[in-house]
């Protein structure tokens, strides 16, 4: 409640309240929390008015907004790739996003999204091999070993079940920075000197690598039977991690597919290559792995189903656990149709005072 109690307020969650709010929630709930809400609303895929992500490209990166809103609810996700920003010192991939009511257009929510992105990819990328993956899949090859990586470690551990890492990064102190990060968390890791060692034996591998190009970090001869490749970093026009031949060695199962055709590995392939959705394997409409010795593969891009469920996830945990601010976002006017009476009335004075006031549970 605002001030006046007439006016919804918006919940205001920065980056330390989100780094507080995961620390007492524990990481592994996080992630097991996201992926719950993930799976419940991809079954309620029907219900969503969904498009393709809005994206700005430059020779340097990509800014990007991702709407959507179901009856209820609206979302958004500002979200930027640069892969070359460790040289300014910046992460590759910073975002925030809002949750608004659609009845009224409020904005309710305004909250950090870097880290919750990477809670929420890594919680997509477990969600997509519990219905792909080999059911005994134990070892998991991780090519990229940069900001997303532990946490896509953690959520395979959690909820694959995998207690063994394989880490190739071109850069061997990300790979180190990695191992250092798991060490003590139930998982065997190793470091090899080519992608092609660490991925030998793998039950799922995993490619998280940022480059702007059309990369190949995974190619056909790497490729052996049963596994599951989970494509996460290609994710851009331009952008791409598997070899045309990896994406014909198996069924490919995609996210939303207008917007995969664009971003994803099968941006390469003639526009009748077969993808399945994946919400159609969750909710029993297509078939997921149908043999222990083929190939699946999961062409991640990111899609603004799986913020709008983190977005959900991450303002009930704050409200829970009384962490965040509330914010008056809009100026609060006697007569809505005077928005120009807020600059003349003293009244209006105290409203903006109460900004930043701490939510209480
Ligand atoms: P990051 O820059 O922190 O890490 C990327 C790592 O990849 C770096 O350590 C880099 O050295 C390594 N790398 C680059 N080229 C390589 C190569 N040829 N072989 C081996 N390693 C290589 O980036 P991040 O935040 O971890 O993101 C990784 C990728 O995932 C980015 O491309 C990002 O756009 C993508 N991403 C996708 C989703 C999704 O939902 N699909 C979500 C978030 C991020």
């Amino acid at each position: 409640m605002n001030p006046t109690g007439r006016y919804p307020a918006t919940v205001y969650l920065g980056a330390p309240d989100m780094i507080r709010l995961v620390r007492r929630k524990g990481l592994s709930a996080c992630i097991a929390g996201v992926a719950t809400r993930i799976e419940r609303e991809f079954l309620r895929w029907q219900a969503f008015d969904k498009s393709a992500r809005v994206a700005c490209h430059s020779a340097v990166g990509v800014i990007e907004l991702m709407p959507i809103a179901d009856d209820r609810q609206f979302a958004f996700k500002y979200v930027n790739g640069h892969p070359n920003n460790h040289r300014h010192g910046l992460p590759t991939v910073m975002a925030f996003g809002v949750l608004a009511d659609v009845e009224t257009g409020a904005p309710r929510l305004l909250c950090e999204l870097t880290l919750t992105t990477a809670i929420r990819t890594a919680a997509m990328s477990a969600v997509a091999a519990r219905a792909l993956a080999r059911p005994d899949s134990r070892v998991m090859a991780l090519i990229g070993n940069g900001a997303q990586s532990e946490f896509q470690a953690i959520a395979f551990r959690d909820l694959v079940g995998i207690r063994e890492l394989r880490l190739f990064d071109a850069d061997p102190a990300a790979s180190a920075k990695l191992a250092a990060n798991v060490v003590g968390q139930g998982l065997k890791v190793r470091t090899f000197e080519s992608i092609a060692e660490a991925v030998r034996g793998a039950d799922i591998v995993t490619t998280v690598t940022a480059a702007k190009t059309q990369a190949t970090i995974l190619t056909p001869e790497m490729i052996e039977p049963g596994m599951h490749i989970n494509a996460v970093g290609g994710d851009c026009p331009g952008k791409t991690e598997l070899h045309r031949g990896v994406l014909e060695a198996g069924p490919v199962f995609v996210e939303f597919e207008p917007q995969t055709r664009l971003e994803g590995d099968i941006q390469q392939m003639p526009a009748d290559f077969p993808v399945t959705e994946l919400w159609q394997v969750l909710a029993g409409q297509a078939s997921g792995r149908t043999g222990a010795s083929q190939v699946t593969v999961f062409d991640s891009v990111g899609f603004a189903l799986e913020d709008y469920a983190a977005l959900a996830f991450m303002g009930e945990t704050a409200a829970e656990l009384g962490i965040g601010e509330r914010m008056q976002f809009v100026p609060e006017a006697d007569d809505p149709k005077n928005l120009f009476g807020v600059l003349r009335d003293e009244a209006a004075a105290p409203a903006r005072a109460a900004r930043g006031a701490v939510v209480t549970a």
